[in-house]
């Protein structure tokens, strides 16, 4: 079985060993997130590369093309199943599919198609889809495949509109703490993380409780948060809102 399209097996953070192999499909940044916020936009690593490699944009252009047909599903799913069989994958504990490290669920129709190629992708076991999202509304309320784990990306801007999507259905709250607000952070009971009880991610992170993830941010992407940022802080909104104490 031959995969019909390329996926992308790790980046800079998402390091595959022989334990956790990644797997990643993205889209154009920014044009296909229609509930980015201007601090995501701002900070938008998803961008930055998009204009510093030369053949980053065509190649998620040509994934966003694909991703509009109507066989997408039944490709898609092949292509997992086909990685999957590879000796390496199969041998893993777990694979991790990561849904959009760059774009996002850009309408319902799209959305759906990934529970569905979820649903298709049940037989393998070790596989684990993760969906890092800001188009909650296309999921609010619909019961996720098991193997499909839906994280609310927040900022401090996300308005109390989505949030209270996300608090309705209960999602796990993916969020970004810049560098010099980690201190902070933690009087809001985020704790760093070990790595080894984390499923999600494999990258700089922080944790309260089970239910919020926060990323931290470094240098640039940091920079950019930061400007942002007044008194209406990411750990402020989220405490307003009885996320985290
Ligand atoms: S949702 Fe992600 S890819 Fe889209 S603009 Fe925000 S940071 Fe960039």
């Amino acid at each position: 079985m031959k995969p019909y399209f390329n996926l992308s097996t790790g980046n800079k953070k998402l390091v595959s060993d022989s334990d956790v192999k990644f797997l990643i499909w993205n889209l154009p940044a920014v044009t296909t997130c229609p509930y980015a916020t201007e601090a995501c936009k701002k900070a938008c690593y998803a961008r930055t590369a998009e204009t510093v490699y030369p053949g980053c944009l065509p190649s998620r252009e040509r994934n966003l093309n694909e991703s509009k047909k109507s066989d997408f599903v039944e490709k898609m799913a092949e292509t997992i199943h086909a990685y999957a069989n590879r000796k390496n994958y199969r041998n893993a504990k777990e694979i991790r599919f990561r849904i959009h490290e760059s774009g996002d669920f850009y309408n319902r129709t799209y959305a759906t198609a990934w529970l569905e190629i979820a649903k298709r992708c049940a037989d393998i076991e070790n596989l684990t889809f993760l969906a890092y999202t800001k188009s909650f509304v296309y999921f609010d309320g619909v019961a996720l495949p098991s193997n499909f784990q839906l994280l609310a990306s927040i900022w401090n801007d996300t308005k109390q509109t989505q949030l209270d999507i996300v608090i309705r259905n209960g999602w796990r709250i993916y969020t970004a703490i810049p560098e010099q607000y980690i201190e902070t952070s933690k009087e809001y009971g985020f704790t760093e993380c070990t790595c080894e009880n984390c499923n999600t991610c494999k990258t700089d992170c922080y944790h309260a409780g089970n239910d919020m993830i926060a990323v931290r941010l470094h240098g640039t992407e940091g920079k950019h948060v930061a400007a942002t940022i007044t008194e209406d802080t990411v750990m402020e909104l989220l405490r307003r809102h009885g996320i985290v104490k």
